[in-house]
Parts: C-alpha cells; structure tokens; sequence
C-alpha cells in the first residue's frame, strides 16, 4: 500500500522529483562553485510558437531556479531570445512566447533578454578573436566551406584565405560591417582545426553577411552572428551557471567551451537532456509551421496542435503540463512518451477540479406524456460527486427534454442497458422514465421523438418499492436548454511517428478526423454565464472547455479537451 500513495499522483504533484542535473547543482553548491548562485535560462528562438517539448525545458530551467531559491547565493532563471536569425523571426512569436511562459506560472521578473541585445559585444569580440589570430574572413561560397569541411571519417581542408594577415582580416571585417560585399559574399570563421574529429572544430563560421532588418535592430547591421556565436557568450555574459539544453547541442559544447576560452570569460557549466518526444504528433517548429500555413489546422492555436497556445484552447490547464513535464522526467536517453500519458495528466486534473455539467451532444426528443404541461422543478444536482465543498447547481426538468441520441435502440443488443421501448432508465438526479412509443419521420423512417412516460415515486432517482435500473442518462429541458457547438478534437495523426519515414511527406499521415463539429448541441441553461476558458466535465462525455476565441454569450462554443477514457488504448489493444 505505502508504495501505491508514493506513486500516487497527488505524491508527484506536490515535489519535484530528482534528477541527474539537480545532483549536479547539488554537487556546484557543496564545492562553493558559482558563489553558491544557481542561475539558469530558457532561450527560445522567436520563429515560431512554443510547443509541449518547450514546456519540459521551462517546467526544468524556472523549477530549477523555484526550488534552489535557498542557494546561498541565490537563483532565478532568464527568459532570453535568441534572435539571431533576422528573416525568420517576429514579434508575434516574442509575444505568445512571453505569454506562454506566464500562463504556465512562471515569472523571470526583470530578466527578459534578447541575443540582439549582445551584439555591439559580440562584434568587439569577434575583432579580439581577429587580433589573436584566431578568426579569419573566408571568400569560399557556403558550398565550398561545405566540401572543404571533410566528413566525419575524412579530415578538413585548409581554406585558401585561412593565412590572411591580421591587418587583412580586420579590414575585410569592418567592410563586410560596414555592407561593402553582398550576401554570401564572405563569412569570418573561426581557426581552430579542419583535422578535429568534432566537425564542429573544424573553424565554424561565426558571422555572415545577411543585408535584412533585424525585428529589434532595425538596419543597424548586415552582419549577424551565428547561433553558435552567440550562444554560449549570451549565457556567459548573463552570469548563467548552469545552461541546460537537449542533446543535439553536446557535440556543441566543446565549441561554446572554445570560444568563451579564448575570450577569457565567465564559463558557464552546460548541461544536456534528452528532449521530449510524443508519438501521434509533431514537434518541429518547421513541422507545425507547415501545417499551419497550409491550411491543415486553423493557426498556431488550433487545439490539436501540441503547441502550448493550442493546447490552452484545448482546455489544457497549467497545473496538468507542469504534472506532465514533473513525471516524464529528465534523462540523457531519447525516448517518445505516449500522448495517452498527456491526456491522462490532464483527464486527472479536471476530474479533480472541473464542475459537473450535462449536455447533451446529439438530441433526441423526449415527451414525457404524463407530466403537467406547464410544470417545471427545479432539481440540485452536485458541482463535483466526490468534492461537496463544490456546491450545487440548480438543473430544471419539465415535459419535454433532449436525451442523447445514442442512448436509445429501438433493437438494444444483449449489453446495452440504456433506453429502449417498454424499458426504464434513470434520468440523471430526476427521475425514472419509461420508453413507451417511439415516433418516427414518415418519410425517412428516422426517429424523431420519444414518448415516455415518469413515475413520480422516483424523485430523485430511486424507486420507493426498492426496483432497479441498469441505465441512468443525462438530460436537458428542452425549453430551458442553451444551443451550443460542440468541437470534437482527436489526434492530428493516426500514426505514432508520422515524420520517421523521411521519404514520405508527414501530412500524409494526417488524421481526417481530427476535428469533427456538432451544432445543435443542447446543454444545461446554468452554462450561460460560463467564462471564457472554464472547464467542465460533461457527464458521461468527457471534459469540455469554453473556446476563448470563439464563443460569445450567445454563441456558446465548446471545445473537447478529453474523453473520459483513453478510448486509443483499447484500439491500440486490438491491433
Ligand atoms: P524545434 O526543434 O521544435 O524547432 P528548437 O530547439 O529549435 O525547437 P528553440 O526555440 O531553440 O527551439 O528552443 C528553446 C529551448 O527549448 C532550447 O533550450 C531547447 O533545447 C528547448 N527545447 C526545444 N524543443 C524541446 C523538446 N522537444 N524537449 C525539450 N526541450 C526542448
Ligand atoms: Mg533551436
């Protein structure tokens, strides 16, 4: 038993659990390293959206800086862009960026940085590393510098500009500054080892000429660093101690160590991770942006994209992406976590914390022959059937009433114990009803209407004379019922890993029925006044969310965050 409550959601909610960079840390702050600071940073490149794997490393980096706030010397976690990369970059993405970091709870206070910010002192920099011999302006094209690289079992060859003279270099420097050569026309890069076995070493290119405004530096330069330039002194100048990044960058890392070497400044430790990958979607900022601008959902915040902007709309609470990033854990082994273990830490969550509400999906009419016309009650019915500190809600019943279309066969099968003709079934905190006559469209032969008709013993939902029934449906009065549209959202892909054939296009893989609308749903009148983004469980559907886009007071509009169950594990079963 004892292990069970440790495993126990509510255990894993409440601490963080360890991890192999926080023995790390552990170790920094007993050795007295850093002046006891712990001092981290979340560095996205404003060219796109955040997605659910940006999540894991801003949930790591601010937790990081949450939990190590005792650090004698402190500890807090920046937010900085890097923006090197003018043509792809805009401000919309810099806002949804700081925008989505806050509603995921996190605050970096004044810190906020840009790499743009840095690059008067990368510039300066980049003329010491001139001065010592150590970067050279190179006329090879970028296909050159390309073939001259070498491969990984072949060495690199020298470029034929490599020896230029100090004197040369730094005036061919300040020519390409001052926009005296088009694009393309030269590069600086560093000289460090066309033999080195890391590819990296072998004199990387640090600036190129690119004449494009810059989102924040207007057309203050035509030469702009290269990431790899600029992001370990970015880290350097900020004081980071601790600069964690996914694993791509380890064969970095002695590149990064190289150049803040040479420069004689602060050497901030990096540590890398393997990044978070989900099967049944893609997590490519190139990837999302393709759907996105073809038309395959509706923009960045579509809710079925794994951005977290989507995921918002979604109805996706914070609380239940941070569970998530705490659980999947931090490791240095690439591994793919289920979409089904996301949408179990969000089904947890609103289980927990959503308000009870009936709506009804596809109506079916329901005339309740031996009730008064005009009569209408008022029943209570809980918030939350475990939680009665929730309160209750007032849900009002009369003649005629939408049931759900699919819990009525006029032929039941053995198993199905939901309405059918002469049979009874309890309507949700009502009462019994029983289906006496089934009234079908002449022309096309569909069901139209049930007349049903109630027994008034059973108010409330139990029969005085102790009889049973198998069903209990939930309802809205048709007169008091609010019209809504009901977006029915799965996942994008159908299969696990819609980019590992690389010959085939991922769109392929799409699923086309992702996105499926209902209009003409019918949910309970107390919906009315629902705020923009508020969660419920619709009883016996799934969790639901208000869209905050599109939904208005007359025009309710409801997305499906989840189903009640993971209805993909059981298909996955069957395969
Ligand atoms: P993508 O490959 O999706 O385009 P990126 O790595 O280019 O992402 P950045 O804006 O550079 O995106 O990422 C900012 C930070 O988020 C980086 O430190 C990066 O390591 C981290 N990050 C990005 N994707 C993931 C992921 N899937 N899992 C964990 N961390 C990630
Ligand atoms: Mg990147």
């Amino acid at each position: 038993m004892e292990n069970k409550d440790e495993n126990s959601p509510e255990a894993a909610a409440v601490s963080t659990p360890g991890n192999f960079i926080r023995t790390i840390i552990d170790k920094d702050l007993a050795a007295g390293k850093n002046h006891g600071a712990v001092i981290t940073r979340f560095p996205p490149e404003p060219n796109g959206y955040l997605h659910i794997g940006h999540a894991k490393s801003i949930c790591l980096n601010f937790g990081l800086a949450r939990d190590y706030a005792g650090a004698p010397g402190g500890s807090r976690c920046h937010l900085r862009f890097d923006d090197t990369n003018p043509v792809k970059e805009e401000q919309e993405y810099i806002d949804s960026i700081k925008e989505n970091v806050r509603w995921l709870g996190f605050d970096w206070g004044e810190h906020e940085y840009y790499a743009s910010d840095y690059f008067d002192r990368l510039f300066q920099w980049a003329v010491q590393l001139i001065r010592a011999g150590k970067a050279y302006v190179d006329d090879l094209s970028a296909e050159e510098i390309r073939s001259y690289r070498g491969t990984l079992t072949e060495p690199g060859k020298n470029s034929p500009f490599r020896d230029r003279s100090v004197e040369e270099n730094l005036a061919l420097f300040e020519a390409m500054k001052n926009g005296d050569f088009p694009d393309g026309a030269k590069v600086l890069r560093a000289r460090i080892d066309m033999a080195s076995p890391n590819l990296n070493l072998r004199d990387p290119v640090m600036y190129r000429i690119l004449h494009a405004s810059h989102h924040r530096t207007g057309d203050k330069w035509c030469i702009y660093p290269m990431y790899d330039f600029t992001h370990g002194q970015s880290d350097s100048l900020e004081g980071i101690t601790h600069s964690i990044c996914t694993l791509e960058f380890e064969d970095h890392r002695p590149l990064y160590d190289w150049f803040v070497e040479q420069l004689e400044i602060h050497h901030p430790q990096q540590i890398e991770f393997a990044r978070l990958n989900i099967n049944f979607t893609v997590m490519s900022k190139r990837r999302l942006l393709e759907l996105v601008e073809n038309g395959h959902v509706s923009g960045w915040d579509d809710p079925r994209l794994p951005t977290l902007a989507g995921l918002r709309r979604r109805g996706y609470t914070p609380v239940a992406i941070r569970n998530f990033c705490d659980r999947i854990g931090v490791s240095k082994k690439e591994s793919c976590v289920d979409m089904g273990f996301l949408e179990c830490c969000v089904r947890e969550d609103l289980d927990r914390n959503a308000p009870r509400a009936m709506a009804v999906l596809n109506p079916l009419r329901v005339v309740i022959d031996n009730y008064p016309e005009n009569r209408v009650e008022d029943f209570e019915a809980p918030l939350h059937p475990n939680d009665p500190a929730m309160g209750n809600r007032v849900v009002p019943f009369s003649r005629v009433l939408y049931i759900e279309r699919e819990d009525f066969m006029e032929e039941p099968p053995k198993k199905f114990f939901r309405l059918a003709p002469g049979r009874e079934v309890r309507l949700r905190c009502a009462y019994f009803i029983r289906c006496d006559e089934v009234v079908k469209d002449p022309g096309t032969g569909e069901i139209v209407e049930l007349r049903c008709s109630y027994d008034p013993a059973t108010r409330g939902g139990s029969a005085p004379d102790g009889r049973k029934v198998k069903g209990t449906l939930h309802w809205v009065s048709a007169a008091h019922a609010l019209d809504a549209e009901i977006r029915l959202y799965d996942r994008l892909f159908v299969v696990p890993n819609p980019s590992a054939d690389k010959e085939v296009d991922f769109k392929t893989h799409l699923n086309p029925e992702s996105l499926q609308v209902l209009t003409g749903c019918k949910v309970e009148p107390g919906l009315a006044d629902a705020a923009a983004e508020s969660r419920f469980q619709f009883e016996r559907q799934g969790y639901f969310c208000v869209d905050r886009i599109d939904s208005a007071s007359d025009r309710l509009v409801f997305n499906r965050t989840a189903t009640l169950r993971d209805s993909w594990a059981k298909l996955e079963d069957k395969d």
